[in-house]
């Protein structure tokens, strides 16, 4: 019987049939390891429950057991278990669970989810071990023991990270692999993190990483650069800005570890990642504006002696160069680059390596006609672009509106249509999909930066620096070299190139020239692409080289 007045939410069929006429499925979940030892294993649960069925005078239809696992099998069993429980509702008026955190290791949602769910279908859940009613102290008790189950719940998760805690504070990986990251093991078994077994992807990790380095780009520009080279994120989806700014502020990818397992310390990982610690540090100063190049260049680590250190490649493996001193018998100090795989066989000294460089700075500089040509195209694309950029904003904001109003549609229908996980599941599929199309409609922005910039002045800085690129390396300090090196080969050099055997890796702009060598008729297709990297050039030129120019 119910207290007088009290309202019953259920109001389907739940108590149509009297005690005696009852009929329950008694369920028993067993922690597959534990079932044995514990108090709750699956003897005592059946025990209980009977006993409870037989108190209550209901009479005990069925029995399910479902074993808890730590994957996704046990969802899908229970899911198995509830469909067969609503397949037989007709006969089916209460399932009899042992106890609370039997049901609701997942969390209080999920326990009242499943509540609503049941009695959508006219039946109901008892507890064999708790007294739990439609009084308000049954339903208070109810709420704190699904809250308590949660709790203990994350105790044991929290229990079960305590070797991975331990192994991180170590220096080694214990999670999924991050983007560019493959998971691999040590000799020992110890989890570690390789490079990706792609070099590639590697390879245009570092680059886009150095290219935020530099602090000239947005993050949403090296973004799009990297998506449309191709680099796939963990999950397989195209590059984000989101993602992107996530991979450049996670330590890892400056070979260091620092988190809640480690105490928010920063810890030397047992890998290296792309960046170098002091080069992830430096870029993290440039990700906070502390550091633009506008204000103040970055503190160079790199050593006077050896600009080309980590942008020179063996010719053989790849790897970035090392820079290395050796004294000979005479007591002189000779420097040399080379490869730190001797079976490479790869050393070439210094000084050489760096007048092949310039050589080649030279040899990649465009000629006087066709800078002037450059300089003209460039004026006239920036001038048009500026026309069609008004009209090219607003289609772009039209089009993210569009895709906004849909994602406010599909949250409607989600909500509205919460009792039914499939409907949702494809909802959520397609919301996906629109907030992916609404950030690649946002990404389409980039232009608006021309904006901000006088043509004249870029230009001219860029002129001047296309026209004595090799001039200037030959003078400025070891920061700025390093900085010239990757405006001008993005992704380094390999010494197979300062040796004349293969083609640079140039920059965008570089690129035109080398293109329109390759013509009849002098000529330049210059993109907005292009007009974007003129711009990024100007930014550290301008830090470097205040003074306006005239080429
Ligand atoms: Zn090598």
């Amino acid at each position: 019987m119910f207290p007088a007045g009290k309202c019953i939410r259920t109001a389907k069929a739940v108590q149509s049939r009297t005690p005696s006429m009852q009929r329950a499925i008694s369920i028993l979940r067993v922690s597959t390891k534990k079932q044995l030892s514990s108090g709750d294993g699956i003897e005592n649960q059946r025990l209980g429950n009977n006993e409870y069925i037989r108190r209550r005078g209901y009479r005990l239809l069925d029995e399910v057991v479902i074993a808890e696992t730590a994957d996704d099998k046990e969802r899908r069993d229970f899911e198995a278990a509830l469909n067969s429980i609503v397949a037989r509702k007709r006969e089916v008026d209460l399932v009899v669970f042992w106890k609370m955190d039997r049901v609701s290791r997942a969390g209080v949602g999920t326990y009242y989810a499943l509540k609503a769910y049941l009695a959508k279908h006219g039946v109901r859940i008892e507890f064999a071990t708790e007294q739990i009613d439609a009084t308000p102290a049954g339903e208070l008790m109810e709420s704190m023991l699904a809250a308590t189950a949660r709790f203990e719940n994350r105790l044991r998760v929290d229990r079960t990270i305590g070797v991975e805690r331990i192994l991180t504070r170590e220096g080694y990986w214990c999670r999924a692999a991050p983007t560019g990251f493959v998971n691999g093991r040590t000799d020992a078994g110890k989890p570690i993190l390789l490079p990706h077994p792609d070099p590639r992807q590697w390879e245009l990790l570092r680059y886009g990483l150095m290219r935020q380095l530099t602090g000239a780009y947005k993050v949403r520009q090296v973004a799009d650069e990297l998506r449309e080279q191709g680099l796939i994120t963990r999950s397989g989806n195209p590059l984000t800005r989101q993602t992107w700014t996530k991979i450049c502020r996670a330590p890892v990818y400056g070979g260091m570890l620092c988190g809640p397992w480690t105490d928010y310390q920063f810890v030397r990982a047992k890998f290296d990642g792309p960046l170098t610690p002091d080069e992830w540090r430096r870029l993290q100063e440039v990700l906070d504006g502390r550091n633009t190049v506008a204000r103040r260049l970055p503190r160079q680590a790199s050593r006077p002696e050896f600009p080309l250190r980590r942008f020179l490649r063996c010719p053989k493996c790849r790897t970035p160069a090392r820079g290395y001193h050796a004294v000979k018998k005479n007591d002189r100090r000779y420097s040399y680059y080379d490869c730190r795989n001797r079976a490479c066989e790869f050393r070439i000294p210094a000084a050489e390596a760096h007048r092949m460089f310039v050589d080649l700075l030279r040899d990649v500089t465009p000629s006087p006609e066709l800078l002037a040509l450059f300089r003209e195209v460039v004026l006239e694309v920036w001038e048009s672009e500026h026309r069609e950029l008004l009209a090219k904003s607003i289609d772009v904001n039209k089009t993210a509106g569009r895709f906004r109003e849909e994602k406010q549609a599909l949250i409607g229908l989600m909500k509205a249509n919460a009792d039914n996980p499939s409907l949702v599941a494809e909802l959520r599929a397609d919301y996906e999909r629109v907030e992916r199309a609404l950030a690649l409609a946002t990404l389409a922005r980039d232009t608006a930066e021309m904006e901000e910039y006088e043509a004249e002045a870029v230009v001219n800085h860029c002129v001047y620096f296309l026209e004595r690129a090799g001039e200037l390396w030959q003078e400025w300090p070891v920061d700025l070299q390093n900085r010239l090196q990757l405006m001008v080969f993005p992704r380094g050099v390999g010494f197979d190139v300062l040796e004349g055997l293969s083609n640079p890796d140039l920059s965008l702009v570089h690129a035109v020239f080398a293109d329109s060598a390759r013509m009849a008729a002098p000529s330049c297709r210059v993109t907005n692409r292009v007009i974007a990297e003129l711009i990024g050039w100007y930014k550290i030129l301008a830090s470097i080289m205040p003074v306006p120019l005239i080429a």
